[in-house]
């Protein structure tokens, strides 16, 4: 557990969250301030601190993010059209929360470049 990580808690359910998915190496849970109708957050419960400290151990963790986030968008309906995956990878990109967390975004039409 990283210290004081507040996606740790979560994870342990110290602190308390919407979860939408979990099982032994991962949970999903809703963003507390959703930038689209669907933000969901895919995190290892591993601690691991950004996709940079992602060892090679970590290969199949890693993919396994990307995999449920797609399972979870497959089952949501109005997901149907699209969607967007986002890891924010340090400072800047806007890392806020230093425990690796894939953004899973959908219900609303996305721009390209990201700002
Ligand atoms: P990032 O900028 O990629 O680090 O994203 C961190 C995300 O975590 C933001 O979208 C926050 O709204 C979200 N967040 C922070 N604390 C919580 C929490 N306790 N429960 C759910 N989402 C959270
Ligand atoms: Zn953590």
């Amino acid at each position: 557990m990283g210290k004081n990580c507040v996606f740790c808690k979560i994870a342990t359910k110290e602190i308390k969250s919407s979860v939408v998915f979990e099982d032994d190496d991962v949970l999903a849970f809703k963003d507390l301030n959703p930038e689209a109708p669907v933000h969901v957050l895919i995190i290892p419960k591993k601690h691991i601190e950004t996709l940079d400290k992602a060892d090679r151990e970590d290969v199949q963790l890693l993919g396994k993010l990307l995999f449920t986030a797609k399972e979870i968008a497959g089952r949501s309906g109005s997901l149907a059209g699209g969607y967007r995956t986002v890891i924010n990878c340090n400072r800047d990109a806007g890392q806020e929360v230093f425990h690796l967390h894939v953004h899973l975004l959908g219900g609303r039409k996305f721009s390209w470049p990201p700002g």
